[in-house]
């Protein structure tokens, strides 16, 4: 240790004493640490893909693109399962019409899910963010709670919503893992990628989905915790409807990465966020999501936003 602060004084000296002749930055270490990590993270760094299908594109996708979709155009893509004239011409290439099935049967939900995977591969992007056609991305703190990281390691960021571990057969073995749901979000770096390829890539994910017999999200947990013996970054800014949503406390909710809604009720109330009501700019019966109201919360010089409640 003494002998370190002794090479260092030496150095140090060196260098103030060579300071105007020389350039002597080379030899000290970096002066100006950086404050985070993951600092050279920007949202163009991120790959972001949404779920989707034929039943959702009048619907869900409509209230994706007239909120948080305007600030992350150009991060995201929607994976489908049928070609659509109006959203083509308004999304050009950033969607992608699979070739997967209609159902909701777990694997045709892989199916997209593995090519959401092998196109984030192909676009050399740092992370990857995974998001349901019910969610809502605050940028900036998606972008925040990423950076936090270093993106060159193996991510894997979610929210678990069961909190006891899944034992399932996969291949004749019993197998022990946990996954975080998909519906919350789940973010995965380039490295992460790589280390799950082999089980994911151009079309093995869907095998591996059949083979463990589960849907997309635990899918893809099964292969981090227990192929690759990975573990589960977790983050209480994701979330999904599998939680009791109006409990999210509201002086939480403009800090949230991701949020999300059901029409389904839980616990006898609709599971959606509680919109302060001095906030609300629509009713429940306009926004039954509360996706509208709270977009006008956060951006109340929106032009579709009423100037107060209706
Ligand atoms: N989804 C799909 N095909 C279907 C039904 C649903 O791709 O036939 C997608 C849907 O667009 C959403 C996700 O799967 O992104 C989850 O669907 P949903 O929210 O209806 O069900 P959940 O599993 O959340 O209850
Ligand atoms: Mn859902």
């Amino acid at each position: 240790m003494r002998v370190g602060y002794f090479a260092f004084g030496i150095i140090c000296f060196s260098c103030s004493f060579y300071f105007l002749s020389h350039d002597c930055s080379r030899w000290l270490p970096n002066a100006n640490p950086r404050s985070h990590i993951g600092s050279d993270v920007s949202k163009e760094d991120v790959y972001i893909t949404v779920k989707t299908c034929a039943e959702f594109h009048q619907s869900r996708v409509p209230l994706i693109l007239m909120t948080w979709w305007e600030s992350l155009r150009q991060q995201v893509y929607f994976f489908t399962d049928e070609e659509d004239g109006r959203l083509r011409a308004l999304l050009g290439d950033h969607l992608i019409a699979t070739e997967c099935g209609k159902s909701h049967a777990k694997f045709d939900l892989c199916c997209k899910f593995g090519h959401e995977f092998d196109y984030f591969l192909e676009s050399g992007k740092k992370w990857w963010c995974h998001l349901d056609d019910d969610n809502y991305v605050n940028a900036d703190v998606l972008l925040a709670v990423l950076r936090e990281y270093d993106w060159n390691s193996p991510l894997y960021i979610g929210k678990r919503s069961r909190n006891f571990d899944q034992t399932h057969r996969f291949r004749g073995e019993s197998v022990t893992y946990r996954f975080a749901t998909g519906g919350a979000g789940i973010c995965v770096t380039r490295k992460m990628g790589r280390l799950v390829s082999p089980w994911m890539m151009a079309g093995k994910f869907t095998e591996t989905c059949r083979a463990l017999g589960q849907p997309d999200d635990v899918t893809f947990g099964f292969i981090v915790t227990n192929r690759v013996k990975m573990n589960i970054t977790t983050r209480e800014e994701f979330n999904s409807h599998q939680q009791l949503l109006p409990e999210l406390p509201t002086d939480t909710l403009l800090s949230q990465a991701i949020l999300s809604y059901s029409n389904k009720t839980r616990r006898r109330r609709k599971n959606v966020i509680q919109i302060p009501e001095q906030f609300a700019r629509f009713s429940v019966r306009e926004d039954p999501s509360r996706l509208m109201s709270y977009h006008c919360w956060r951006y109340p010089d929106t032009d579709w936003c009423p100037a107060r409640k209706m």
